[in-house]
């Protein structure tokens, strides 16, 4: 089977491809949250998108920064590029301060690898007030593309991953799924 990362980079090619493999940057962030919930998003299961308490950070990423933000979408990323022309991701806590960072270095590596635009990142969580600097070192390709192929896995999986209890699962859209 050709690797998942190869996969991926010829479906955002535009290469002909007979397995094309599309991720997209919340599909990076559910991979490092919960490998369950990234399965229940891939079977697109439905969710209450309306009710802020059960989806994480939405209400946030619409308003902040607003003024300045430029949206961009190029094949399966959308992200957001300020002015100073580093790619901003906003978050309202930096509690899952990981997932969010490979979220971004997705998109950096996306960019790099597939556009040959090299960016830096800020990862950035108003609320209180801290900003982070993310930079696609070789580490961070490395964890992008482990990650890459770490989503393949999921994703094929005929099951979800069994439920394994987080401090964040009250204000999962799936939590009924797993507890109840
Ligand atoms: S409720 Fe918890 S275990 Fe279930 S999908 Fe959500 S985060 Fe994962």
């Amino acid at each position: 089977m050709t690797d998942p990362v190869a996969r991926l980079l010829k479906t955002a090619r535009g290469t002909p491809v007979d397995d094309p493999l599309r991720i997209t940057g919340v599909m990076i962030q559910y991979y490092h949250v919960c490998k369950r919930e990234l399965w229940f998003a891939s079977r697109n299961l439905e969710i209450d998108r309306e009710n802020p308490t059960v989806v994480r950070g939405t209400r946030v990423d619409e308003t902040a920064y607003e003024e300045s933000r430029q949206n961009l979408h190029l094949g399966m990323i959308s992200l957001d590029l300020l002015e100073d022309g580093r790619v901003v991701e906003v978050k309202p806590s930096s509690t899952l301060t990981e997932p969010a960072r490979m979220q971004l270095s997705y998109y950096l590596w996306y960019l790099d690898r597939v556009a040959g635009i090299q960016k830096e990142g800020v990862l950035a969580h108003p609320r209180e007030r801290k900003r982070e600097e993310v930079t696609l070192s070789e580490t961070r390709v490395k964890k992008v593309e482990d990650t890459i192929r770490g989503i393949h896995g999921v994703v094929t999986r005929k099951m979800p991953p069994p439920a394994e209890e987080k401090p964040f699962c009250e204000s999962c859209a799936y939590h009924d799924f797993c507890w109840c």
